[in-house]
C-alpha cells in the first residue's frame, strides 16, 4: 500500500501506512504556516480492503468547523467526485472506505489543476471575441493569465470583471469559472449575446496559481493571505494583487464578482461591501436586487445564512470586494460556496460539486443580465 501527493495540488504528510485499517495522516500547513486545510492524496494497493483513514490535529486548523458534516471528496477516475464516509470528534477526521479499484484519489474538494487552467485558457482563445492577456507573474514564476472578452474597443461598454480562487484551496471557485466562461461564450445564448452587445468581460480565472500547485488552502507562496493584501500589494509579497489591481486601475470597473469557497456555512451566498466608509444607498440597492435575480433563477443559491453584516463604515478594507467597491464606487461582491453541500438542497452522492458550481457561474449571468441596466447608476 502507498499513499501520496507529489502532484499538482497535492498535499499530506503520512504517519503511518502499514495497514489500512489504521491509516494515520497530517496536513502540512500552507506556506506562512498559519492555515492548514487542504487535503488531496492518492491511496493504491488497497483494493477491496476496509480502509480506516485518520487526519490528525484538524483542532489546528484554519476551520475547525468545517470538518462538522463535512464528507471527504473521493475518486477513481478523477473527472467524477463523490462523497466518503467521514467523522470528526474535534481532533480527528476518520475517513471510511473500501476502494473498487487498485487506486483512489482523495481531496477537500475536487481539485482544479493547473494543468486544466491551461486548458480553460486554450479553449477560451479559439473564441474570436476574446483575448488572452498575461498581466504579471507570481512569485513561483507562473503566469497571471487575464481573458478579456467582449469588444473592448468600444467604449461604450460597461466593465465587468470577475475573479476566483484568491484562496487557491477554494477550487470550486475555478469550477464556478468554467461555467460562466462557457455560457459567455456560447453565440446561441441570448443573455451572453446582449450582454457582450453592452458590456466587456474581464476574467481572472485563478488569482493564485503558486498557492494552487503547492495544495495551500488560502496563502500564496510568500504566505501571503491574498484576500488580506488588496489595500497595499506588493511585488515581494503579493504580486497577483499588485497586477490585478493595477490592470483594474488602467482599464475602469463598473462591476466585480470574486469567488470563494466557505469552510464552514453549508450554502451559498453573498457578502457584500456595504460597510465601506459611506457606502453609496444605490450600491446597497443594486446587490439586494442582484442576490434576488440569483435566487430566481438558482435554487441552490440563497440569502438566508451567511456572515454577520458588519456596521456601516466599519469594513475591513484590506479585502479585494470593500477595496475595490471603495475605490470604484462600483458593486463587488463576495460570492462563497459550500465545501459541504447546501443543506437546502443536498446531493447525497456528490455534496457541492464541480458540476453545480458551474451551474451557479452560468445562472450568475442571468443575475448580471437582470442588474446591468443600473449597474452605472
Ligand atoms: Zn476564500
Amino acid at each position: 500500500m502507498k499513499i501520496s501527493s507529489n502532484f499538482d495540488s497535492g498535499n499530506i504528510e503520512v504517519i503511518n501506512a502499514d495497514d489500512p485499517a489504521h491509516i494515520r495522516l497530517r496536513i502540512p500547513y500552507d506556506a506562512g504556516d498559519e492555515f492548514m486545510q487542504w487535503f488531496h492524496f492518492r491511496l493504491n494497493g488497497a483494493k477491496d480492503q476496509d480502509c480506516t483513514i485518520i487526519i490528525e490535529d484538524l483542532d489546528k486548523s484554519a476551520y475547525p468547523s468545517g470538518w462538522e458534516g463535512y464528507r471527504a471528496c473521493a475518486s477513481y477516475d478523477r473527472e467524477t467526485w463523490f462523497r466518503v464516509d467521514t467523522d470528526f470528534d474535534g481532533e480527528e477526521m476518520t475517513i471510511r472506505h473500501t476502494p473498487q479499484l487498485d487506486t483512489v484519489w482523495f481531496a477537500y474538494f475536487a481539485p482544479y489543476t493547473r494543468e486544466r487552467h491551461h486548458d480553460l485558457i486554450a479553449k477560451c482563445q479559439l473564441h474570436p471575441r476574446v483575448r488572452h492577456e498575461v498581466v504579471g507573474e507570481t512569485l513561483d514564476g507562473e503566469d497571471m493569465d487575464l481573458l478579456v472578452v467582449g469588444d473592448d474597443y468600444a467604449d461604450d461598454r460597461l466593465k465587468l470583471w470577475a475573479i476566483a480562487r484568491q484562496h487557491p484551496g477554494e477550487t470550486m471557485a475555478e469550477w464556478w469559472m468554467e461555467g460562466f466562461l462557457t455560457r459567455l461564450l456560447d453565440d446561441h445564448d441570448p443573455v451572453s449575446r446582449e450582454l457582450l452587445q453592452r458590456a466587456v468581460f474581464y476574467v481572472v480565472p485563478n488569482m493564485n496559481p503558486d498557492g494552487s500547485r503547492r495544495g495551500h488552502l488560502r496563502t500564496n507562496a510568500a504566505g501571503a493571505n491574498l484576500n488580506r493584501e488588496w489595500a497595499t500589494p506588493s511585488l515581494e509579497r503579493s504580486p497577483e494583487v499588485y497586477w490585478v489591481e493595477k490592470k483594474m486601475r488602467e482599464i475602469g470597473l463598473d462591476f466585480c464578482l470574486d469567488v470563494h469557497g466557505d469552510e464552514g456555512l453549508p450554502y451559498n451566498f453573498i457578502a457584500g461591501a456595504d460597510a465601506i466608509p459611506d457606502c453609496p444607498q444605490r450600491l446597497i440597492d443594486l446587490r439586494e436586487a442582484f442576490e434576488a435575480n440569483l435566487r430566481r433563477v438558482s435554487p441552490d443559491f440563497q440569502s438566508e445564512h451567511g456572515y454577520p453584516p458588519k456596521a456601516a463604515g466599519e469594513a475591513n478594507l484590506t479585502y479585494a470586494s470593500t477595496h475595490i467597491q471603495n475605490t470604484f464606487q462600483a458593486l463587488t461582491m463576495t460570492l462563497e460556496m459550500p465545501f459541504k453541500d447546501t443543506v437546502d438542497t443536498p446531493d447525497y452522492f456528490q455534496g457541492w460539486s464541480p458540476e453545480r458550481s458551474q451551474k451557479l457561474g452560468a445562472s450568475c449571468l442571468d443575475a448580471i443580465w437582470g442588474i446591468l441596466p443600473d449597474i452605472k447608476g
